[in-house]
C-alpha cells in the first residue's frame, strides 16, 4: 500500500479535489493507497473538510495539529501516522504531478530502490531573486553536508525501511529534504515539472524563507563555525602585515600616518568578533532548542475509521 502524506495549511479549496484526483489516479492504475492529511493549524475550513472525508472513507486519515507547526512537522507527523509499505509526500495544491507519483511507485514496486526523489525540472513561475537564493542555499547546504541537493524538493517516495529510519531520528529541528538524503539507502531520481497552483496562494513569506534557509544550513553543517576560525587567521595575517608596516614607519620616518590604520584595524577586528559571536550564538541557540526536547508537533485530533479494514 502507498501512503500519501499531505500537509495542509489553509487549503480548504484544495482538499476535495486533491482527494478525488488521487482516488481516480490510483483506481486507474490499480494501486492500493491511503491518504494522511495533516491539518497544520489552518484557520479556514481545512479541518472540517478533511475530518469529513476521514469519517466517510477508511482509506483517509485526518490528523489535526493544535496550532501551525510548519510543513516540516506536518511531514514528520505524516511519516509517523503512515501505515503503507511506502509513502510519498504530496503537496495539497497538486503542484506535484500524479503521473510522477505513479512513475515513482512503479520504480519502487520493482524493488531494490528505497528512495525515489523528485527533482524539479524547472522551478515553476518563481521570480529571479527567489531562484538565485534557492540555488545559493542548495549549493551551500550541499557543500556543507556532502549531500546532492540541487533542485531538491519534498516530493519523495520512500520505502517502509526509510520511513522507520526517519521516525527514529530524534532531533527537533528537522529538515526533511536533507534528512531523507542523510539516512542513505538506494536512491533514484525522477524529474518533474512543477505545476501551477490553481487555488489559494503559496504559504511562504520572505522572512520565513530566510529563517528556513539559515536554520537548515546550520542544522546540516557546522561550516559557519569554521568560518570563524578562517576569519581569525585572515585578520591575524592582515594585522601581521600592518604591524610590520607600522614598525617600519616608526623607525624609518613618518609614524604619524598610523592613525587611519588604527581605526581600520579596530573596525575590522570588532566587526569580525561580533560576526563570529553571532555565528556561535546561533549554534548555541540551536543546542538550546534541541535540549528542551519538546515534541515536534502536538496533535489535537485524529479521525480515522478503523472498522472497515482496507489494507491490502
Ligand atoms: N504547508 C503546511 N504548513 C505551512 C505551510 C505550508 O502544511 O506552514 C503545506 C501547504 O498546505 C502545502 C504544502 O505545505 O500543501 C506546500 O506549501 P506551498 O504550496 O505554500 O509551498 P510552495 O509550493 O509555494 O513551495
Ligand atoms: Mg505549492
Amino acid at each position: 500500500m502507498l501512503t500519501f502524506i499531505i500537509p495542509a495549511f489553509n487549503e480548504e479549496g484544495n482538499i476535495d479535489r486533491t482527494a478525488a484526483a488521487l482516488d481516480k489516479a490510483m483506481a486507474d492504475n490499480n494501486i492500493d493507497y491511503e491518504l494522511v492529511f495533516i491539518n497544520d493549524g489552518s484557520s479556514d475550513k481545512t479541518w472540517e473538510k478533511i475530518s469529513a472525508l476521514a469519517e466517510n472513507d477508511s482509506r483517509i486519515t485526518a490528523v489535526g495539529f493544535s496550532r501551525n507547526f510548519g510543513k516540516e512537522s506536518a511531514i514528520f507527523a505524516g511519516l509517523e501516522t503512515a501505515r503503507g509499505d511506502c509513502a510519498v509526500i504530496y503537496d495539497c495544491d497538486m503542484q506535484f504531478p500524479v503521473e510522477t507519483v505513479i512513475e515513482m511507485y512503479r520504480i519502487w514496486e520493482k524493488g531494490g530502490v528505497d528512495i525515489i526523489e523528485g527533482r524539479k525540472k524547472d522551478r515553476g513561475r518563481e521570480n529571479l531573486l527567489y531562484k538565485g537564493f534557492s540555488l545559493l542555499f542548495y549549493k551551500l547546504i550541499g557543500k556543507g553536508s556532502g549531500l546532492d541537493m540541487e533542485n531538491a524538493s519534498d516530493f519523495k517516495l520512500m520505502d517502509r525501511s526509510v520511513i522507520d529510519a526517519l521516525n527514529r531520528m530524534p532531533e527537533r529541528l528537522t529538515f526533511f529534504r536533507a534528512m531523507s538524503g542523510w539516512v542513505g539507502f538506494n536512491t533514484e531520481k525522477v524529474w518533474f515539472e512543477v505545476a501551477e497552483r490553481e487555488i489559494g496562494s503559496s504559504k511562504w513569506r520572505v522572512g520565513q524563507l530566510i529563517r528556513f534557509a539559515i536554520n537548515n544550513i546550520t542544522s546540516f553543517t557546522s561550516a559557519p563555525l569554521q568560518l570563524v576560525t578562517v576569519f581569525g587567521v585572515v585578520t591575524f595575517l592582515v594585522s601581521l602585515i600592518l604591524g610590520v608596516n607600522t614598525l617600519y614607519n616608526k623607525f624609518f620616518g613618518n609614524s604619524e600616518a598610523g592613525f587611519p590604520t588604527v581605526i581600520i584595524l579596530q573596525l575590522l577586528t570588532s566587526s569580525i568578533i561580533m560576526f563570529s559571536l553571532g555565528v556561535i550564538g546561533y549554534y548555541i541557540s540551536k543546542i538550546y532548542e534541541e535540549i528542551k526536547q519538546r515534541p515536534r508537533y502536538i496533535i489535537k485530533d485524529i479521525v480515522r475509521r478503523e472498522d472497515k479494514d482496507n489494507n491490502g
